[in-house]
């Protein structure tokens, strides 16, 4: 058993390799059981690179178990995904997020919420409708709400993707591109489809750090150049030094998001956190 700790400001468990199966059953049974309502939503702020303004949040999904304490995603996501159950947690997490970044714009604080979207769900019919009704239930202009989707999923069907696609930006929500780096998949192919940023996996940027040894990772700038000549913006991802920041900054990215500048964090926090970058410290 391993504690990731100091990952959030709270403790997560994941569990050890040794005892994998039988927590894997375990997750299983109790998803089966109904543990909807254990699941909570963190939220990790965008900061935009010009001006350090915080541009939106990331919702990241944690299981506040009964034994085990708060669970990060890497601990049942893939158990909930091949249940089946990860739909119906979504469509929750949609519910929750839109309700709270209306909520948040009510009191003054215009925040982007990008939802992670797995790709069972985004070949299976009801995501629409599932986008739609958390929309209309919570009143949040479809622009403020973003779907992130990785490389693969996309890369999966690319023409049922396209058309996927296009029905959502249809009415207006965004799309992003998560974790660009870790697949096989080109900036040429995701260009066909109707994506308004990519999110550049924290692996090329530790890599950028560690080929340009103090210079501008020259990779990280020509994904963000050639982005940038598609009209897509680019988010660097795990941004954890001053000199990640550096880099980024150079690399011509136009968000970031990492430990450096903030960690997910409970709704609670998020209006007081936002109160002090506005406050200027
Ligand atoms: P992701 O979408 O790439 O989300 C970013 C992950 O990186 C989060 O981990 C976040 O806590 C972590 N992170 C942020 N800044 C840093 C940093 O500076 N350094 C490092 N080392 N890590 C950083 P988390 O919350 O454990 O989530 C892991 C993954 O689980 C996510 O990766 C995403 O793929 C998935 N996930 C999380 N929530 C959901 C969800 O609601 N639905 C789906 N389908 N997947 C989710
Ligand atoms: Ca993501
Ligand atoms: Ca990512
Ligand atoms: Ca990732």
């Amino acid at each position: 058993e391993a504690k990731a700790a100091g990952r959030d400001r709270v403790h997560l468990f994941s569990p050890g390799l040794r005892d994998a199966a039988r927590w894997r059953m375990d997750v299983a049974t109790r998803l089966r059981d109904g543990a909807l309502d254990q699941f909570v939503v963190h939220y990790q702020p965008v900061v935009r690179l010009d001006t350090g303004e915080v541009e939106g949040v990331e919702a990241l999904l944690r299981w506040q178990h009964p034994e085990r304490g708060l669970l990060a995603p890497d601990a049942f996501l893939s158990v909930a995904e091949e249940t089946g159950h990860l739909i119906p947690i979504t469509r929750w997490l949609l519910h929750e997020t839109t309700r709270q970044a209306a909520e948040w714009a009510q009191q003054g604080l215009s925040l982007r919420m990008a939802v992670n979207i797995s790709a069972r769900h985004f070949s299976a019919e009801t995501l629409v409708r599932d986008v739609r009704t958390a929309l209309r239930e919570s009143g949040l202009a479809p622009e403020q709400l973003m779907l992130e989707l990785t490389e693969t999923t996309v890369a999966e069907d690319p023409t049922r993707a396209e058309d996927q696609l296009a029905i959502l930006r249809g009415f207006g929500v965004r799309v992003a591109i998560d974790d660009f780096g870790t697949g096989w998949s080109s900036l040429a192919q995701l260009m066909a489809l109707p994506i308004g940023t990519l999110k550049i996996d924290r692996s090329l940027i530790s890599a950028a750090e560690r080929l340009a040894a103090g210079g501008t990772g020259a990779v990280l700038g020509a994904i963000v150049g050639l982005a940038h000549s598609l009209g897509i913006r680019s988010v660097a991802e795990g941004v954890e030094t001053a000199e990640h920041l550096r880099m980024v900054r150079e690399a011509g990215c136009d968000l970031a998001q990492g430990y450096l500048l903030a960690r997910p964090m409970a709704s609670g926090e998020v209006t007081r956190w936002a109160d002090r970058v506005r406050a200027g410290g």
